[in-house]
């Protein structure tokens, strides 16, 4: 049997940092851990848990900033984040009329992280705030957890017939749920 790794896939934006909704974060300076994320995080790892970074960043596609100013972000990202350590961090570059197949929700980009680096999807989980990370990692297989953070809240209105498997108040109550669904499976 191939040696399967549990992960969990995140959403950068409102989701591990702030987001002020409509705005585009381009500078290594301006990023903002929420709260509970470290230690969440910390505990996640713990119990076996890899992790990679999901992210639509159309900003580069509409011009705004450009992919080196996305790596110095998560240059930055990173070293708030230790001793939590992201695998990988994929995003896509486009913007939503280029119709790719790499923006969130589609699956692309998780599809190939899993094959990559052999991600049993049974027990792994996409944390987000957005009804397309939702769609995404339902669409991979794995368990989806909205956060009510940034977008959240909002989304969870709006599209009453989202059901995410669980909807966390923060990272805190995430982490949380997730480890008690892993204990579960045996
Ligand atoms: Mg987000
Ligand atoms: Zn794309």
């Amino acid at each position: 049997m191939p040696n399967k790794i549990k992960a969990v896939f995140f959403d950068r934006d409102g989701t591990l940092i702030h987001e002020k909704p409509g705005t585009y974060l381009s500078e290594p300076d301006r990023v903002r851990l929420y709260a509970p994320v470290p230690e969440a995080l910390e505990k996640l790892q713990k119990a076996g848990f890899v992790f990679f970074i999901v992210s639509n960043q159309s900003g580069i596609g509409r011009g705004y900033f450009t992919e080196r100013e996305v790596n110095a972000v998560h240059a930055r990202l990173r070293q708030l984040l230790k001793p939590a350590v992201i695998q990988e961090i994929v995003f896509c570059p486009h913007s939503p009329e280029e119709k790719c197949a790499c923006r969130k929700p589609g699956t692309l980009l998780g599809e190939q992280l899993i094959a990559r680096y052999h991600i049993d999807t049974k027990r792994s989980f996409m944390v987000g705030d957005k009804k397309a990370d939702v769609l995404f990692g339902r669409g991979l297989g794995f368990q989806s957890v909205l956060v009510t953070t940034a977008n959240g809240k909002k989304h969870l209105q709006k599209y009453p017939d989202l059901k995410p498997d669980f909807v966390a108040a923060d990272m805190r109550a995430a982490a949380r749920y997730i480890l008690k669904k892993d204990k579960e499976h045996v």
